[in-house]
């Protein structure tokens, strides 16, 4: 699985990531401080590098010159966090050798899209743009889903939504953490409206077929059901 190392002093901002990484699949490591990040990406690379820009010990922008005149890290992908007006910033910041750069404050499924696409990109080896479970595909390229080779159309929310669920096969979600990993944290949300688009997925993906491939965990949320690759 990809590896990714998030350099971010703000611990809550760099658990939510983590958390969100790691529900993708990705192997996670933090570190708070840049002059901590530079000894450490002495010994060995990830495959990419969320950085934010203001860091004590070494600025984001400080290290990320200094990787870039490194051969080892030379090419690293490099995904800028920066804040809210930093425009100028941004521009020394993609000059100085960031692939990519987020303004804070961002949604997460945002930033995780944008992790894929660099990793796509960069590192086509370790990520795969298919998803697939028994008879059911999803492509996170071409956003197409399909169930026994027929295509079936879903709404945006509804394929974020069946994408974050296969991404984590039985693993159960609640409906908050579905909020948080679908609409982002920073929307407000109704619980109900989970069951709601959960209920419109389930009519789409399962027209005729008799296996579902969501799991409804009474009391605790949803899941992507690990033995319906066996079932279907
Ligand atoms: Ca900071």
């Amino acid at each position: 699985m990809p590896k990714v190392l998030i350099v971010e002093d703000e611990e809550p901002l760099a658990m939510l990531l983590r958390y969100n990484l790691e529900a993708e699949g990705y192997t996670v490591e933090t570190c708070m401080r840049g002059d901590e990040a530079d000894i450490r990406l002495r010994e060995d690379q990830p495959d990419l590098m969320i950085l934010d820009w203001m860091l004590p010990g070494l600025s984001g922008i400080e290290l990320c010159r200094r990787l870039r005149s490194r051969s080892e890290t030379e090419r690293l992908p490099v995904i800028m966090l920066t804040a809210r007006g930093e425009e100028q910033e941004r521009i020394r910041g993609l000059a100085t050798g960031a692939d990519d750069y987020v303004v804070k404050p961002f949604s997460i499924p945002e930033l995780m899209a944008r992790v894929r696409a660099m990793l796509r990109r960069a590192k086509p080896e370790v990520v795969s743009s298919l998803l697939r479970s028994g008879d059911l595909e999803l492509d996170r390229e071409t956003h197409r889903v399909r169930r026994s080779g027929r295509e079936i159309h879903l709404g945006p929310t509804e394929f974020r939504l069946l994408e974050f669920l296969m991404t984590s096969p039985g693993r159960v979600f609640s409906r908050e953490q579905l909020l948080d990993g679908v609409w982002g944290h920073d929307v407000y949300v109704d619980e109900r409206t989970v069951d709601v688009h959960v209920g419109r997925l389930r009519k789409a993906i399962n027209r005729g077929k008799a296996v579902d491939p969501i799991r409804t965990v009474r009391g605790a949320g949803y899941a992507f059901n690990d033995q319906f690759a066996a079932a279907s």
